[in-house]
């Protein structure tokens, strides 16, 4: 039974006496118990950030970008290891693991270049003899609480941008899936990062709240469901911290006729299903343009019911158990819900078989709902599970309206084969993240990532120069060396003679 601890100060702390169990989803069993840390030993991994702030930020850009190249290169000596934690709590398929790892290793590379990131502006005589430049510095201690869909990728779309920027970090893994926080802190040792500049603590609200309340902290990401993240950016700005928030999604993808629907039905069975459907980018709505609705679906369903539900951890497995029983039993119920409001159920993820049997793991087999009605809690809610709606639309116009009508703005797509109707859709629709042809448009490490509406609560998106820009504050510079000439009071307001 394994014990997943705090890690402050560059070594592991507790657990105390409280802690909660971590399951195998799989299996359904307790795999062991994790720290859920209290209002002191919060204040523990704080106190520990703000003591290795003050030399971290000396430190000079070759060094904090040669301990990140160091970093880069031991996760991904890792990757595989980090990968089997991730599976063995979250649940998702090996590959699929990797693949996260593999998207934040990517935002590790792009901090490495945090010496051309972090270069000012400088403009020589602004007036006669003055020269101004601008600098941006780091904040101070900056905290992360991130959810339990992506425990490896997550997280370090935060701490290797903030940790680059000369900031001190402290994270607040998901309590569902912690293992692989620990992981990461040992690689961040041993590639050389001080004691106290990263530090982890496992834990439910109560870290929460201390953190948004904590005055050291300046300035908290969170990455969650939304009413978590109205709450977080709420009541960290009322504390007076700069707070970047990023919630729940329900992401559409819009068919136009024209599309090659093999290539849609490919990409919504991938989007639909990767991960059990738990990405916030996962592709949960189909909105099907007449007279393609009956084709499409049926290319869809055919597609639905050669895939393999198995343990993550068995290569022939495409997808995995959903992360814990309450989870499953919540998006099944959305099932019957469908029906009642009046959807068609033409694939019932209740009785997918899985792989080596249902045993007692978390299992909901990928679910296909038809004729969904647009004004339905199933179209409207965000299920986050293994449950793909098509809603029947007769226009591009009703499908764009659908969208921009709904409650959030994270991800979308939109298939077609017209370059027109693709670009009026990117400027028409109001989601922070768009594909065309794409279905899971995750920006690269070096752009930004964050939705719109209620998917984000803030202004600044994660990594990209928007979080070299979260993590620091600007500062500019007007410098006049002595010059006789220049001497004598003078009450005007400076200007630019
Ligand atoms: P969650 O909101 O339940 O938990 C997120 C974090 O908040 C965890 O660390 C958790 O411990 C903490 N938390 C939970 N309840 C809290 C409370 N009452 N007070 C204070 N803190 C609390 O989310 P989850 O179930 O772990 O993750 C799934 C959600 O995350 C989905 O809604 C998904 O769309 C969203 N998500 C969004 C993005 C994005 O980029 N927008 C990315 C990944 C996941």
């Amino acid at each position: 039974m394994k014990h997943v601890s705090h890690w402050i100060d560059g070594s592991p702390a507790g657990p105390g006496d409280r802690t909660a169990e971590i399951y195998d989803p799989a299996t359904g069993a307790v795999a062991g118990r994790v720290a859920l840390a209290t209002a002191e030993e919060v204040d523990a991994a704080v106190d520990a950030a703000a003591r290795a702030f003050p030399a971290w930020r000396d430190a000079s850009l070759v060094k904090r970008a040669q301990i990140l190249f160091k970093f880069r290169e031991l996760l991904d000596a890792h990757r595989d290891e980090l990968a089997a934690l991730i599976t063995s709590e979250h649940g998702k398929v090996h590959a699929d693991a990797l693949g996260e790892v593999a998207r934040g290793i990517e935002v590790v590379e792009f901090a490495c270049g945090i010496p051309h990131l972090l270069k000012g502006g400088f403009s020589e005589n602004v007036s006669t003899r003055v020269d101004s430049y601008s600098i941006r510095q780091p904040l101070g201690v900056v905290a992360g609480i991130t959810p339990f869909n992506f425990p490896a990728m997550v997280p370090m779309w935060m701490f290797p941008v903030a940790i680059a920027c000369g900031n001190t970090f402290v994270l607040k893994p998901s309590e569902k899936d912690p293992s692989a926080s620990l992981l990461i802190a040992e690689l961040w040792k041993r590639a050389g990062l001080p004691d106290g500049v990263f530090n982890v603590v496992q834990g439910d609200k109560v870290a929460v709240d201390r953190l948004l309340e904590h005055p050291a902290v300046r300035a908290v990401s969170f990455v969650g469901s939304t009413p978590i993240a109205r709450y977080v950016y709420e009541t960290g700005t009322a504390h007076g911290k700069r707070v970047q928030a990023l919630g729940g999604a329900k992401n559409h993808m819009l068919v136009l006729p024209d599309a090659d629907l093999d290539l849609v039905a490919d990409s919504a069975v991938s989007a639909g299903f990767g991960s059990a459907g738990e990405r916030c980018m996962a592709i949960s709505v189909v909105l099907a343009v007449d007279p393609i609705g009956d084709e499409l679906v049926g290319k869809i369903v055919s597609r639905v019911r050669d895939l393999t539900v198995g343990p993550g951890g068995d290569p022939a497995s495409q997808m995995g158990p959903l992360v814990t029983a309450a989870h499953r039993d919540k998006v099944a119920s959305y099932l019957d819900l469908g029906v009642e409001e009046g959807a068609k159920l033409v694939v019932d993820g209740r009785e997918t078989p899985v792989l080596g049997g249902r045993g007692d793991g978390f299992w909901l087999g990928p679910t296909v709902l038809d004729h969904v009605p647009p004004n339905s809690r199933v179209h409207r809610e965000e299920i986050f599970g293994p449950v793909l709606s098509i809603v029947r639309v007769r226009s591009y116009e009703e499908g764009l309206d659908l969208i921009n009508t709904g409650e959030y703005g994270n991800g979308t797509a939109v298939f077609t084969n017209d370059g027109g109707a693709a670009r009026r859709f990117q400027n028409e629709v109001e989601v922070g993240m768009v594909g065309i042809n794409v279905p899971i448009p995750v920006p690269m490490a070096f752009y930004s990532f964050g939705g719109w509406k209620a998917s984000l609560f803030g202004d600044t998106h994660v990594h990209g120069t928007e979080g070299v820009h979260f993590y620091t504050r600007g500062k500019v510079v007007t410098s006049r060396w002595l010059d006789p000439s220049h001497g004598g009071v003078n009450l005007g307001f400076p200007t630019n003679a």
